[in-house]
Formats: structure tokens, C-alpha cells, sequence
């Protein structure tokens, strides 16, 4: 550092220099960032010694919090022994092969092998490669299309924005691409018909998802991407019967089922993965986020043999399987997951979820009745408040009066750092949180919800 950058704030030198992901790059001059210095267990700490609780996990990932030193001494005794090797070209090492090893373990259905990766993003990426190498291996060139639901996120690489279903994500990049369909965001409070139960809701989205197979042919689609509970698109849990109605008519189309449990992996939903919560039967399954707790960054893609057969016969026939990262499985990620793996058995992190969720969870009901909410929803340690302009016709509010932001600022305020995705605000905090934390985190939100409702109903 230079004695120039010695006096001036972080807060101004990163102004001057660091580009954001999802940021109005704009207003980001005026106000400048908050400067996070460090954390300990479900709090983080700013550069003035404030703490706040994060009520998301940082990015829905430090699932076991700050401060977790096995991870630290995981990293660093990796870092010493084999800080970089890859898994190219009949390459292996220790921490990928025994991470692979524990992931085919755990999983909820048979799977053949596990690939790894840096990112969700490049984990879903993957996914979208082996389909289209799996058609041409079964000499079905034209079985390419993919479908994923309306407000899903899958990544933000090329293809999986185009996956991806929110038009922030689209807009200004050329997005999405033709073989992408979209199908419904199965969410029974704003998208079903009145009086539609949500068995019933859960039958018209499948009896839908098969016309549109119809429609586009079912010798050109592949796979079906989804979200347990659809995280980004603010927090969806499945209607009743949903999963199951739409795996049958998967199957009867020979469609591949892709569950995206990089949100909902790891325990955030109650079971070890979202696929068990919701009685999904995947054919590749992504991971990453509570994979290692966001301790380093890793991924993984599990595939049934269903995937992997074609895929290994095709790479024979070619000579080689031509996709990898160079950062696909490092040591020093796999290590650190490795041991987070352990943690979650050793302390039964399934447990420890199941034990405090009624308290988000009821917690989350308990403000129905307040004036600016419409509707809670979560399950496990996921969940959300939907703020409504009307709560008797759902009617949103005026996108420019900004409630859900402003609402997450107020939180902030009250040391509560949570994330709104339109008007509604999401919440999942590290697995670790205590129900006294939570209730205090809960207690800080309803002041915010109050001041926020003060100030809109003044104006
Ligand atoms: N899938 C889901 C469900 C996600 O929530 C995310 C990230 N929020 C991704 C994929 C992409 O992961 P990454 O940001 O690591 O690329």
C-alpha cells in the first residue's frame, strides 16, 4: 500500500476501484459500500465495530458461520502439503477423491460420479455441456432444449442466464438464448387461480409443463431445471404434489430432471437436500454454497449413470471428455469441504436445523397480520415476507416507492443485514443460529416493518 492509499478509506479506494456484481454501479459512487472487516459465529462486523446478524448467510452459503477454526486449520494444513494440482488428464489427488467419495455417499439416489467445479454457476454450466454431449452420444443431436421456470437462478455464465428466469439477468446481455423454454414459477399465492388448492395448482402446472413438451416436441427436449425452493426468485416453496406431478411427466418424455441444490443443499431445508424435502428423484444434482460452508470456493455436479454411461462411451469414441476448470476441484476447496462434511455429521447439523426452525418459521407467520405483509412462506432455515400494497388483492406496491429496499435498510440500521428480492425480503441465516438469535434477529425486522409502514403511511 502507498502512502497515498494509507490515507484514504477503504470505503473511498473502492470507490475509485472495484467493479460490483449486482450493483447500481451509478448510485454506488454516491453512497459507497459497507465495509465488513470480519465475523464471528451469525454476526458480521463493519469497519466502526458494529455487528450485524446475517440473516442470509452472506450469500445463503456460511452455513456454519464465522469463526469455524477447523476450517481455517483444513485450509492451511492443505495449503502446506498441496496447495494446487488438477484432475486433468488421469490426474488425481487425496481431498477431490475422498469429497467425491463422501457426496456419492450422501446422496438421496443412486449416483454414478461426481464433477467438480468452482462455482454454482459453472457446476449448472456442466450440467447444460453433459446434456448436449449425452444427445450426440445417443445420436439424438436435436434433444438439446432445456426447460427452467419462470424467476429461477441457476448462474450467471451465458447459458445459465439464459436458464436463469428474472429479467435483471437478461436485460441489456442479449439473453435469453432459443433453447431455453420457460415454464410457470409454481408459486400458489400469486400465480394460482382463486379457490385453486394447491393439489390442484400442482396438477394444472404439470398438465401445462406437458403441453408445452408437446408443443416443442419431446424429441428436442432434454432436461427440466429446478430450484427445491426457488431461492433468488424469493424464496418459492413447491405447492403440495408439485415435484411429484412433474417428475411423472418427465418420465413419460424421457426428460432429465436437474435439481439446482445450491441453495437448498446441506441442510437449509430441513433434510440433507432439498430433492428429499420434496420427494424429487434427480438425474444430476449441483452443489455448492453449504458444500463448504463459503469457506472456499467449490462446486460439485453428481450424475446418475443414466448421464454418465453415454458420456464416458462418447469421450472413448472421441478421445476425450473436453470440458474442465482449472480450478475444478482444488485441493484446498476440496479440504475445506472435506471437513465441512464432517462437521455437519459430527454435530448433526440436521438436527440443529430441525430444533430452531419452527422458530423462524413461526416466527415468519407471526407477521401476517402486520399491515404491509401478504404473505410468509419458507421451510427449514429458508424463508420470506412479501410485502403487499393490498393484502385482500395482493396488489404490489409502486415498484418506485422501493418498500422491500427500504425495509432491508431499516434492517441494517438495526444490525440485521437481510436481502430483498422486489418487495420481498429473504431470510437464511448461518444453520448455526441459535433460537434466542433468531428471535432477536426477528424482533429487529418487525421494527424496521413498523418504521417502514410509519413512513409510508405518513407520506
Ligand atoms: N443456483 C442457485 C440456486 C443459486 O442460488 C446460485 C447463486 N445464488 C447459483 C446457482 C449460482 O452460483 P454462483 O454464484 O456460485 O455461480
Amino acid at each position: 500500500m502507498d502512502s497515498r492509499a494509507r490515507n484514504r478509506t477503504t470505503a473511498e479506494r473502492d470507490v475509485d476501484s472495484v467493479l460490483h456484481p449486482y450493483t447500481n454501479l451509478i448510485r454506488h459512487q454516491e453512497v459507497g459500500p459497507l465495509v465488513i472487516t470480519h465475523g464471528k459465529g451469525v454476526k458480521v462486523f463493519d469497519e466502526a465495530g458494529r455487528d450485524y446478524f446475517e440473516g442470509l448467510a452472506g450469500l445463503w452459503c456460511t452455513s456454519l458461520g464465522w469463526g469455524e477454526e477447523r476450517l481455517v486449520e483444513a485450509a492451511a494444513a492443505q495449503m502446506r502439503k498441496l496447495p494446487f494440482y488438477h484432475l486433468f488428464s488421469h490426474k488425481t489427488h487425496d481431498p477431490a477423491v475422498e469429497l467425491c467419495e463422501r457426496l456419492l455417499a450422501m446422496a438421496p439416489v443412486p449416483m454414478s460420479k461426481v464433477f467438480l467445479a468452482g462455482s454454482g454457476s459453472e457446476a449448472n454450466d456442466t450440467a447444460l455441456k453433459l446434456i448436449r454431449y449425452r444427445a450426440h452420444a445417443l445420436g439424438q443431436p436435436n434433444k438439446i432444449k432445456v426447460i427452467a421456470r419462470d424467476k429461477a437462478y441457476h448462474g450467471v455464465t451465458v447459458a445459465t442466464a439464459a436458464l436463469t428466469g428474472l429479467p435483471n439477468n437478461h436485460r441489456s446481455f442479449g439473453l435469453p438464448v432459443d433453447e431455453v423454454i420457460r415454464a410457470a414459477c409454481p408459486h400458489h399465492y400469486r400465480f394460482a387461480r382463486p379457490d385453486e388448492s394447491e393439489e390442484a395448482y400442482s396438477s394444472r402446472l404439470a398438465t401445462e409443463l406437458e403441453a408445452q413438451i408437446l408443443k416443442e416436441g419431446p424429441d428436442t427436449v432434454a432436461a427440466f431445471f429446478a430450484e427445491p425452493v426457488m431461492g433468488a426468485g424469493g424464496v418459492i416453496v413447491p405447492p403440495a404434489g408439485y415435484f411429484p406431478k412433474i417428475q411423472a411427466v418427465l418420465d413419460k418424455y424421457d426428460v432429465l430432471l436437474v435439481a439446482d441444490e445450491v441453495i437448498c443443499g446441506f441442510g437449509r431445508t430441513g433434510k440433507m437436500f432439498g430433492t428429499e424435502t420434496f420427494g424429487i428423484r434427480p438425474d444430476m444434482m449441483t452443489l455448492a454454497k453449504g458444500l463448504s460452508s463459503g469457506y472456499a470456493p467449490i462446486s460439485a455436479l453428481m450424475v446418475n449413470q443414466r448421464v454418465y454411461g453415454p458420456v464416458a462411451e462418447e469421450s472413448g469414441r472421441i478421445g476425450v471428455f473436453g470440458h474442465g476448470y482449472t480450478y475444478g476441484g482444488h485441493p484446498v476447496s476440496a479440504a475445506v469441504a472435506v471437513e465441512t462434511l464432517k462437521i455437519y455429521a459430527e454435530r448433526d447439523i440436521l438436527a440443529q436445523v430441525n430444533a430452531v426452525a419452527p422458530v423462524l418459521q413461526d416466527g415468519l407467520a407471526a407477521f401476517r397480520g402486520h399491515p404491509l405483509v401478504g404473505e410468509t412462506r419458507g421451510v427449514g432455515l429458508i424463508g420470506a415476507v412479501e410485502l403487499v400494497a393490498d393484502k385482500a388483492s395482493k396488489a404490489p406496491f409502486d415498484a418506485a416507492l422501493g418498500i422491500g429496499a427500504r425495509v432491508v435498510a431499516k434492517a441494517q440500521a438495526h444490525g440485521v443485514i437481510l436481502r430483498a428480492m422486489g418487495d420481498t425480503v429473504a431470510f437464511a441465516p448461518p444453520l448455526i443460529i441459535s433460537a434466542e438469535e433468531i428471535r432477536d434477529l426477528l424482533r429487529r425486522f418487525g421494527q424496521a416493518l413498523d418504521e417502514a409502514h410509519g413512513e409510508i403511511t405518513r407520506a
